[in-house]
C-alpha cells in the first residue's frame, strides 16, 4: 500500500504550482515584503469569504488571539472563560496578559464549550465558590475584585461551537465573545461563516490548517469598526496617526506579503477543497458507523458545517487501533493528550484531575485519522479496513 499522508501539501502544490509561483514571483519583483499589496488583497478576500466588515491579516493564529484580547485591554484582575480541550494557544494568550483563564468543560458530542456548564462556571465565579464549579484558586482566594470580561471559544476540529447559546450568555453578562476559528475557517453555523460568529474571529493559516500558508500566518476578523482600528494599531506596535507615533503598546504581528500571496492562490480552490473534505468525512462515516459503540464517529448537528480540519473519532481501545494503523504506515494523531487544565503551564491555577471530566475522558479516547482533500476513496477504505480488523 503506498503511504497515506496525514495532510497532503504536495498534492495541493502540484495543482496550484503555476498560480503560486507567479504570485510569489510578483512579490519578488515589487519587493514590498512587509505590508505589500497582497496583504490588503488577502484582507479583502477574507472579508468577502467570511462576510465581515474588517479583516486584519497577522503573523499567526496565536497572535490573532493575543491581538483580540489586547483590543479589549484584557489584563490582571480579568477573568476570561475558555475551553480546556484545545490547542494550548487558546488559553495561553489569556494567561500571558496576566488575566485568569477559567476553564469550562466541553460537550461530549461536539467537543466544544458546553453552554450549560458555562452558566454554572459564571455562577461559581460570582459566588467565588468552587463547590458550584471547579475554579482557579486565584478566583476562590481572590482578595481584590475580579472582573468577568469575556469568552475565548474554540471551534474544535473545524466544527463551530454553539454561538447562539454562547451569545445569549455573553449578552446577559456583558461579556465579549472571541471565536478561536483556527481550525474552522470555512465552517458555518446557520449560513454564517466561522470567524464571523463572535464579536471577533481569530484564525490561523499554519500550514496544517484547512487554509494553510507556507509558514506562519493568521487573521483577525470583526464587523466592529472601533475594534478593527484597535487591531490595526496593535498589529504594528500600537501605531498612531503615522509610522512614528505610538498611541498604545502593541506587537509586531504583521502578515508577510509572501504568505498573503500563497494564501490568495490557495483561496482559488478552497471551496472545492472544503467540499472534498466533506465527501471524505461522509466516506469515513459510511465505513465506520457500523463499529459503534466501539467507535464513535463525529456528528455535525443540524445547521452546522464543519471545515473538517481533523476527522477525529472516539475509540475505547485506542492503543489497539493506533498500533494496527501504524503497522500499516497509516499516520494518526492524538489531539489532545493532556487537557489544558492539567498542563504544567497552567499548574498555577490549581486545577486537579477530575475537574473537567468530559475533556479528560475525551483525551483518553480521541484519535484523529488522516484527513486532507487529496485522499482517495480506496485509501479511506484501506484505513477503515485496518480499523475493522483491529476491533474484531
Ligand atoms: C493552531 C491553533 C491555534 C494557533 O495557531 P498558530 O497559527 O499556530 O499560532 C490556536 N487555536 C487553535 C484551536 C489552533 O488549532
Amino acid at each position: 500500500m503506498p503511504s497515506i499522508p496525514f495532510i497532503d501539501i504536495s498534492s495541493q502544490f502540484n495543482q496550484l504550482e503555476n498560480s503560486i509561483r507567479s504570485r510569489i514571483d510578483k512579490v519578488l519583483k515589487h519587493g514590498q515584503f512587509i505590508m505589500g499589496p497582497e496583504v490588503f488583497e488577502l484582507e479583502k478576500a477574507l472579508t468577502n469569504f467570511c462576510d465581515t466588515d474588517y479583516a486584519i491579516a497577522c503573523s499567526s493564529g496565536t497572535d490573532a488571539l493575543l491581538m483580540a484580547l489586547m483590543a479589549y485591554d484584557v489584563g490582571p484582575g480579568d477573568i476570561v472563560f475558555t475551553t480546556p480541550f484545545s490547542f494550548v494557544a487558546t488559553a495561553e494568550v489569556i494567561g500571558l496578559l496576566g488575566a485568569i483563564p477559567v476553564f469550562v468543560d466541553i460537550d461530549p458530542v461536539t467537543f466544544n464549550m458546553d453552554v450549560q456548564l458555562l452558566k454554572q462556571a459564571i455562577m461559581a465565579v460570582e459566588e467565588q465558590e468552587d463547590s458550584l464549579y471547579p475554579l482557579p484558586l486565584q478566583v476562590v482566594e481572590g482578595q481584590q475584585p475580579l472582573r468577568k470580561r469575556g469568552l475565548v471559544v474554540a471551534d474544535l476540529f473545524g466544527l463551530p461551537a454553539d454561538y447562539e447559546g454562547l451569545r445569549n450568555i455573553a449578552e446577559e453578562y456583558g461579556l465579549f465573545l472571541i471565536e478561536d476559528a483556527a481550525q474552522s475557517f470555512g465552517g458555518e453555523l446557520n449560513g454564517k461563516k466561522a470567524c464571523s460568529l463572535g464579536d471577533i474571529g481569530c484564525t490561523s493559516f499554519f500550514p496544517a490548517k484547512p487554509l494553510g500558508a507556507y509558514g506562519d500566518a493568521g487573521a483577525v476578523l470583526t464587523s466592529d469598526e472601533r475594534l478593527s482600528k484597535e487591531l490595526q494599531s496593535i498589529r504594528i506596535h500600537g501605531q498612531g496617526e503615522n509610522k512614528y507615533s505610538n498611541r498604545r503598546l502593541g506587537l509586531n504581528a504583521r502578515c508577510d506579503t509572501m504568505q498573503a500571496a500563497v494564501l490568495l492562490s490557495k483561496l482559488e480552490i478552497f471551496l472545492q477543497e472544503l467540499e472534498r473534505r466533506q465527501e471524505i468525512a461522509n466516506i469515513y462515516k459510511a465505513y465506520l458507523e457500523s463499529l459503534t459503540p466501539e467507535i464513535r464517529v463525529p456528528e455535525v448537528p443540524t445547521g452546522y458545517r464543519s471545515a473538517w480540519a481533523q476527522y477525529s473519532v472516539l475509540i475505547q481501545h485506542r492503543e489497539l487501533v493506533q498500533q494496527a494503523l501504524s503497522e500499516q504506515d497509516i499516520p494518526t494523531s492524538i489531539y489532545y493528550e493532556i487537557p489544558l487544565h492539567l498542563q504544567q503551564a497552567f499548574a498555577y491555577l490549581g486545577y486537579v484531575p477530575g475537574d473537567m471530566p468530559v475533556s479528560e475522558r475525551t483525551s483518553r479516547q480521541i484519535l484523529s485519522l488522516p484527513m486532507n482533500p487529496y485522499l482517495e476513496k480506496v485509501q479511506i477504505e484501506d484505513i477503515c479496513q485496518v480499523i475493522h480488523k483491529a476491533l474484531v
